[in-house]
């Protein structure tokens, strides 16, 4: 299968899914992982220029250790809306990546990036196979599959479904580490609230355990299926 991963920002996808594309990677399927933004402001020690560039090469850094192409669709870091142009950029990443699943934010989180690019994928899934809807790639004959990673703090989030990472523990955090300037961002932003300078590992550590306990394993990702998409209801498990 085909398997694409969209986070908002660059970062998300490593840290809500990342075992689970490592494990999809290792038994022979293909992944991308694209963001909608370019993560371009991020820091408060870069120009926006420099840290979209910055976080862009991490995310390929990321993606390369599992084999994953990185897309970035390069839209700005929480000045993303939805509009024509938006949606038929969604539709040829789609198409791009010949998706079979897709995993994204669920609707209900933080951010308004996140919350957006979950609305705009469920919105275009059906769209892919549609000839009138014109896009540099020629449409693709399947209506992918939609799950949704982990929220935020897994605030409100309770999982259909679980993937067993423990095998794949050690890649995400590989992946993670290739996040260096989110670390700072991390760092400058909750060392303050509450003096955890490694909040950004320790979230990751702690939610896959978490995850784990549920699942009757060491460390799991958990996913909630898009029941409301148009191929919400699936006899076969695509999860790996
Ligand atoms: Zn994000």
């Amino acid at each position: 299968m085909n398997i694409l991963a969209i986070g908002a920002h660059p970062d998300d996808v490593e840290t809500m899914c990342a075992g689970t594309l490592a494990k999809y990677a290792s038994q022979g399927h293909k992944v991308f992982i694209a963001t909608a933004t370019n993560g371009n402001i991020g820091s408060a020690h870069h120009t926006m220029e420099e840290i979209a560039r910055i976080r862009k090469q991490e995310a390929a850094n990321s993606a390369a250790i599992i084999g994953a192409e990185y897309i970035c669709l390069d839209y700005d870091d929480e000045m993303f809306y939805e509009t024509k142009e938006t949606r038929l950029a969604f539709i040829n990443l789609v198409r791009h990546c010949k998706a079979d699943v897709i995993l994204t934010h669920s609707p209900h989180d933080y951010n308004p990036d996140h919350m957006l690019t979950s609305k705009i994928v469920n919105d275009i899934a059906v769209m892919i196979p549609i000839a009138h809807l014109k896009t540099a790639e020629e449409p693709w004959p399947v209506i992918p599959s939609i799950w949704y990673f982990e929220t935020a703090n897994s605030m409100g989030f309770v999982p259909t479904d679980y993937v067993d990472i423990t095998d794949f523990y050690e890649t995400k955090m590989k992946m993670l580490s290739c996040m260096e300037s989110q670390k700072q961002w991390m760092a400058d932003n909750y060392a303050t609230l509450d003096g955890n300078t490694d909040r950004f590992f320790d979230t990751i550590r702690i939610t896959s355990e978490f995850r784990g306990m549920q699942a009757g394993c060491k460390y799991a990702e958990g996913f909630v299926r898009a029941l409301d998409a148009y191929r919400g209801m699936l006899t076969e498990r695509v999860l790996p």
